[in-house]
């Protein structure tokens, strides 16, 4: 009997737990087994398995073949143990004698589906996979059409100082088995193959700046303060009036990610299945699932507990068009996240935890027809019609927006301001910038992520402040939450004013206040 161990890794939400792969050869009658708890899948990598060893001029050994993969209670999916496999495989019957690998075996994790010739195939999940095995101080070899989306990985390493494994790109089973004889050793991956990549430089589409949106002074003004103390946003408007031209700015207004945050960023990408895109490293994602989107789609799980719309667009915007159109049970699913940034995704017996902070930004019609407030348009629609439309916004939703922005249709004379009157996106950046540098330093957090303690301890108002606060509970009818909300809202707005006073005054109380148009139940 003899044994052969090589190392893989599952996934399972972010996190990518080691599998080691064994394989046993007995003699007896040819029996293939496999154990561990294999999904479909794995089981079908028996076929390509033996099918890539027989093409690439191998013996399929005769006789007892067991591979376990362990541990057992582990979910494993996808077709990356295929190579592990093929590899122990050749090395229990003694096909393949590892001589010269750069480093122990125990410390090189393969990847990497088998295609029926031997040619590796890509697996899904592969940047995540490659974070935990560099962190582990393993050398890494996976497929080549994998090597674009771990590059900015190699990039990221280096660049800190912090090198200290090796990512070996393959094409092919038989060049990892001259890799591993030291017949011909693989090039491993260098910064400089990677195609664009970058932490924080390019935070979103330069193309799109806030210069260019003509009028909308509020409604940028309101952007401004959403992006200083990362706000949700309601915009009410007629179709047309720039709403989803006006979200597309936000992200230009948003400090660039920090290297970590970009990681994890990219780590949520490539969980999710949908792959990982190397040229938007360091880019906050902007996510717009449409409304037709189920409540899992937008906030993670199924069969295989992949985090949702929410978890993609962490530290960055969910942008959600037409928001009556989504289906409620999703749209009440958006409430937990929006208050604790993480959201909890089950699949049998796992829990798989995933960030959340996403910004989100919403848009609706200001009434059935949309042509509400807008001179030019003929809305016949009654008051308690637009009521009642304004009324389908679930109450709970509603108090967790921050910012409540009608927005009218542009007035044609603001058409005719010149473009160097409006402020551009780089100029609110950077009051944006000192805005969130002055609470994080105050409190750690943005002002939109303090919890109850900490606004009795950051949001005190002055006498005045204090007063317009009560008497607009008094007079709107605004819940405890909303209070709260209020509050953290005014914080920001003292916090671009520039002002490093404790309190906040009536002013800032009064314009948080007013951006509070849905959830006033009377006046
Ligand atoms: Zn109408």
């Amino acid at each position: 009997m003899s044994i052969a161990t090589v190392s893989c890794r599952a996934q399972f939400g972010l996190s990518a737990p080691p599998v080691q792969v064994e394989v046993s050869l007995n003699a007896g009658l040819p029996v293939f087994s496999m154990v561990g708890l294999p999904a479909t899948v794995v089981r079908e990598s028996k076929e390509r398995v033996r099918a890539a060893l027989l093409h690439s001029h191998f013996e399929f050994p005769a006789g007892r073949i067991t591979v376990s993969l362990a541990p057992a209670d582990l979910p494993k999916s996808g077709g990356r143990f295929d190579l592990p496999i093929a590899l122990g495989i050749l090395m229990a019957s003694g096909q393949l004698r590892v001589r010269r690998a750069g480093r122990e075996l125990g410390r090189i994790e393969f990847f990497g589906e088998l295609g029926l010739s031997g040619e590796l195939r890509p697996v899904s999940g592969m940047f995540l996979a490659a974070v935990h095995a560099t962190r582990a101080g393993h050398d890494v070899i996976l497929p080549a059409a994998n090597a674009d989306e771990v590059s900015v990985l190699v990039q990221s390493t280096v660049a800190a100082g912090m090198r200290r494994t090796f990512i070996f790109p393959a094409r092919h089973l038989l060049s990892v088995c001259a890799h591993l004889d030291g017949s011909a050793p693989l090039p491993p991956l260098e910064t400089g193959e990677a195609s664009e990549p970058t932490a924080g430089r390019d935070a979103s589409e330069p193309s799109l700046d806030l210069r260019d949106v003509r009028g909308q002074t509020l409604a940028k003004r309101a952007l401004v303060i959403a992006a200083a103390g990362s706000h949700s946003v309601l915009m009410i408007g007629p179709p047309g009036v720039g709403k989803s031209m006006l979200a597309r700015r936000l992200p230009g207004l948003l400090p660039s990610l920090s290297e970590s945050e970009s990681l994890e960023v990219a780590a949520i990408a490539s969980a999710s299945g949908c792959g990982f895109q190397p040229a938007s490293f360091g880019r906050r994602p902007v996510r717009t699932p449409h409304h037709t989107a189920s409540a899992v789609a937008l906030v993670g799980g199924g069969s295989r507990a992949r985090p949702g719309e929410i978890s993609l667009a962490h530290r960055g915007v969910l942008f959600l068009d037409e928001l009556l159109e989504y289906d409620r049970r999703a749209l009440e699913a958006l409430r937990e996240p929006l208050e604790s940034g993480v959201v909890h995704v089950t699949r049998a017996a796992l829990r798989a935890e995933y960030p959340a902070e996403f910004q989100l930004v919403a848009a609706m019609n200001p009434c059935p027809c949309g042509r509400l407030g807008d001179p030019g348009g003929q809305c016949r629609c009654t008051p308690p019609e637009v009521s009642r439309y304004r009324a389908r916004v679930s109450g709970p939703l509603l108090e967790r927006l921050d910012i409540h922005l009608e927005m009218p249709r542009v007035q044609v004379g603001e058409f005719g301001e010149p473009a160097c009157a409006r402020e551009s996106s780089a100029m609110a950046a950077s009051r944006v910038a000192r805005a969130r540098d002055r609470q994080v330093r105050r409190q750690g957090v943005c002002n939109a992520r303090l919890d109850d303690a900490r606004i009795e301890q950051h949001c005190s108002t002055d006498p005045n402040g204090h007063a317009v606060l009560e008497r607009a509970v008094q007079q709107f009818g605004f819940s405890a939450r909303a209070r709260q909300r209020i509050l953290k809202l005014a914080r920001t707005i003292a916090d671009l004013e520039g002002e490093d006073a404790a309190t906040i005054s009536a002013v800032h109380v009064s314009e948080a206040i007013s951006y509070r148009l849905l959830d006033r139940r009377t006046g």
